[in-house]
């Protein structure tokens, strides 16, 4: 995406919503597709996105980060739970360079960087997608307005983030739940505030092993809560360390029934226990609740088409690839085991730097067979390229005869299969219309300037054609269309501009 115009780029995908009913059926399977192999017509049938971020969370956005500030036109769909899992934290002192700051507060910022960088974010439900064929296809509800849209990209990052199980007990969370306040799923991120406090661990992964070993090192005692009679942590030699440290108690056959509290914080657990032929009750004082019962990542809508482990999270292969061409993953959707902001941060890097590679291998496969610049075959086949402004006027403002302003760029794959069938217009309606082209990124050319001259609002997408007729623009057309759909549209400007509106 070399010498990308932003704002361009931008409103191509501002104009996503113009997409209807793109969901491709295909009979290619994952792994067919290769960058060699993604044919220009793919490319040019609409107008796609470079790269489409899923996820608003910390992996998403610093993916975001990356890629805006390489230039390249970044579209992230933020989801329902803005900011991801460590806005959910309300004191967090292991994101570098910020002690004990609010999750909400790190993420804003680094959205805000994100937004900065030139990133464009919408805020959308994705609910399907099509990952077998290039371009990818992404059916989104908007949650601003509840509009679907169908969103093409030539290539994406997931990250989606997981969620993580709760025991849905009362005093958990909700209005009367003590969740963060004093009920977590992450000693790293909360524990500090429990130095010297009783805490209770609940589950029997590795993930509550861990969590209990760095408690330990904090609160005055650890209660570890777990379901079953055993363990089904596999490190064993963690486990014999945890069952040997002297702050260290386990009650096995047990669950959480409720948390109790005192309003502000958390005071008591109620525990029911499996006895032998019976259930028993236990009230046991507790300042914290830290829950390691496993989580499920969002990845059900990539089932059949990304590969995923047992349960459910992607399986990554080469550095953040998921193995599907042009499909990365980042943070918490591919990674079980650290579940950290800053391992998500890092994923979310290395993804955007392998999405850049990726596009910059696909892009030189596409142009390779298409014209270089498209000036140079549009003047060879009767249509004007404007080179400076003063030609603005005389070729479209004071013309007289109608005019059909094609505006491209030339990273724009859609603009490129629109030469033929613009030069093919220009060739049957010679002698009535005048067809002229101008590149929206050329420096000395000021677009916004030269279409409010002709009483025209700035252009926000490419391909854009606009009609115009006695020196004002009379219809615009957003996005490429066949030959047959302009022809009409230009024969019905050239009987009676007042139909215009009803072609095409
Ligand atoms: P796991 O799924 O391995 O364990 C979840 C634990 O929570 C189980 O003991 C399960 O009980 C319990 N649990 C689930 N639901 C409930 C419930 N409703 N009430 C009470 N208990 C419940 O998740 P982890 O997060 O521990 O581990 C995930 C993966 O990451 C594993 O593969 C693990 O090995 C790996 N990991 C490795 C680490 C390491 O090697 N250092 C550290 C952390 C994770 P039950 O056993 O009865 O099903």
């Amino acid at each position: 995406m070399k010498n990308a115009n932003r704002n361009v780029i931008f409103g191509l995908v501002a104009s996503l919503g113009v997409f209807s009913g793109c969901l491709q059926s295909t009979n290619q399977k994952r792994g067919d597709v290769n960058p060699a192999s993604i044919t220009s017509e793919a490319l040019a049938s609409d107008s796609i996105v470079p790269v489409v971020v899923l996820g608003g969370g910390v992996a998403g956005l610093t993916a975001a980060i990356y890629l805006a500030q390489a230039n390249i036109p970044t579209l992230v769909i933020e989801g329902p739970k803005p900011g991801g899992a460590l806005s959910q934290s309300h004191a967090v002192r292991n994101w570098p360079g910020a002690y004990n700051e609010s999750g909400l507060d790190i993420v804003q910022k680094i959205k805000n960087h994100a937004l900065v960088c030139g990133a464009k974010i919408i805020q959308g439900h994705v609910t399907a997608v099509n990952l077998r064929s290039i371009p990818l296809v992404f059916e989104v509800d908007s949650l601003v307005d509840g509009k679907p849209m169908s969103i093409k990209a030539v290539s994406c990052i997931v990250a989606m983030g997981a969620e993580p199980n709760f025991l849905n007990i009362p005093g958990e969370r909700g209005a009367d739940g003590y969740w963060g306040r004093g009920v977590s799923n992450c000693a790293v991120c909360d524990g500090f505030f429990f130095k010297g406090k009783r805490v209770i661990v609940v589950g029997g992964g590795d993930s509550a092993v861990e969590e209990a070993h760095y408690l330990a090192d904090i609160a005055q005692s650890v209660t570890v809560v777990v379901r079953k009679g055993a363990f089904r942590a596999k490190d064993i030699r963690a486990l014999d360390r945890l069952l040997a440290r002297k702050n260290i108690t386990v009650r096995y056959n047990a669950q959480l029934e409720e948390i109790k509290g005192d309003g502000s914080r958390v005071t008591e657990i109620r525990l029911q226990k499996q006895g032998a032929g019976r259930i028993e009750h236990e009230t046991i004082k507790a300042d914290g609740v830290f829950l390691a019962i496993g989580s499920h990542p969002n990845t059900d809508l990539f089932k059949g088409q990304i590969p995923l482990d047992e349960r459910g999270f992607i399986i990554l292969q080469d550095h953040q690839s998921t193995g599907v061409p042009g499909v990365f993953a980042a943070g918490d959707i591919a990674d079980p085991f650290f579940v950290q902001a800053i391992t998500a941060a890092g994923d979310g890097c290395r993804a955007a730097l392998q999405v850049k590679r990726y596009l910059e291998s696909t892009e030189s496969v596409l142009t390779s067979s298409l014209p270089q610049k498209i000036s140079e075959r549009c003047v060879r086949a009767g249509v004007v390229e404007i080179e400076r402004e003063e030609e603005f006027k005389e070729l479209v403002q004071q013309s007289k005869k109608p005019v059909f302003l094609d505006l491209y760029a030339n990273w724009c794959f859609p603009c490129k299969r629109m030469v033929k069938i613009v030069e093919k217009l220009a060739n049957d309606f010679a002698d009535q219309v005048s067809f002229v082209k101008l590149d929206v990124q050329k420096e000395s050319l000021d677009t916004e300037k030269l279409l409010a001259s002709i009483h025209g609002r700035a252009v926000y997408s490419v391909p854009t054609f606009i009609l115009v007729k006695n020196g004002r623009e009379v219809r615009r057309i957003d996005g490429s269309r066949d030959y047959e759909i302009l022809k009409k549209i230009i024969e019905t400007m050239l009987e009676d501009q007042k139909n215009l509106a009803l072609v095409g």
